[in-house]
């Protein structure tokens, strides 16, 4: 299934129309987009989507998309979990991986501004493949990782590097949590419409200019090996989100960062292209 937040309201996408949830099951799920990353209302989603008659309701209008989770409970981003990556930031590979928050207020749409606090300079991109949960999540194998997760969308988490880096401490957390800095969209994905959800191909581009471009497959702890360790010790609820790390070409080390006037354009394979406007304000 292909799932969205069309203007507030829960939408399943059917050959390129938007069923509302709502009206189509005669009011048994809810408008509110969290039923979309709720895996105990799948079923009922399918079987809506099952009935429906794609001519019978609007066609999609892309611009209208919000976040297609857009209260998580939690937000984590993994740092330097693809290997080009960490080459490129001069770093060891990691053995484990190294998490931080991305809370609720920076999650913004897929086609919303990204806002660049008046004055700051070294404000980054990093393309990224965000998983969703879908139900309660303590202790996950390898081997029934997936089946926590709704779905997976596109992702970017933005970062002010200053702040990232301001010694003597460092701190991920404030600095990729900034108001929008956490869009994501344009859907959100079952794993079952993906031919292979362990390699997509993921392309970030600023301004027309292609600035990272690679597979899920290069990451260093995959989608399984995240929820793994995520769930060791923390409780997974349906709408967190994790954004799984991003791989090499990011702005800090090509000397580029993001200026007002920038377009921001996220791709995945099977997912779809989020295109987010940069302004300074
Ligand atoms: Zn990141």
């Amino acid at each position: 299934m292909r799932l969205a937040n069309l203007d507030g309201r829960a939408v399943i996408v059917v050959d390129g129309h938007a069923v509302d949830v709502e009206r189509a099951s005669a009011g048994r799920l809810s408008s509110d987009p969290m039923v979309l990353s709720d895996l105990a209302h799948h079923d009922a989603l399918r079987a809506v989507a099952a009935v429906a008659d794609p001519s019978a309701w609007p066609a999609l209008d892309e611009s209208k998309l919000g976040a297609p989770v857009p209260r998580p409970p939690k937000g984590y981003g993994v740092g330097l979990n693809y290997k080009q990556h960490a080459i490129e930031s001069g770093r060891e590979l990691p053995t484990e991986p190294h998490l931080f928050a991305k809370t609720e207020n920076c999650v913004c749409g897929p086609f919303d501004e990204i806002v660049i606090p008046q004055g700051l300079t070294e404000i980054d991109y990093e393309t990224e493949l965000v998983i969703v949960f879908g139900r309660t999540c303590k202790g996950a194998t390898r081997e029934n990782a997936w089946s926590f997760l709704a779905g997976v969308t596109c992702g970017q988490d933005i970062s002010d590097r200053g702040e990232q880096f301001r010694p003597p401490l460092k701190q991920f957390t404030i600095a990729k949590s900034y108001d929008t800095f956490g869009p994501t969209g344009p859907y959100l994905v079952t794993a079952d419409e993906l031919a292979d959800p362990d390699a997509l191909s993921l392309t970030g581009v600023v301004s027309g200019e292609v600035m990272q471009e690679a597979n899920t497959n290069d990451l260093i702890f995959d989608v399984p090996a995240l929820v793994v360790w995520l769930s060791r010790y923390i409780t997974f609820q349906p709408g967190d989100l994790v954004w799984t790390g991003t791989p090499g070409g990011v702005g800090e080390a090509r000397g580029r960062f993001l200026r007002d006037g920038d377009v921001v354009e996220t791709t995945i394979e099977g997912i779809g292209t989020m295109r987010n406007p940069v302004v300074e304000r």
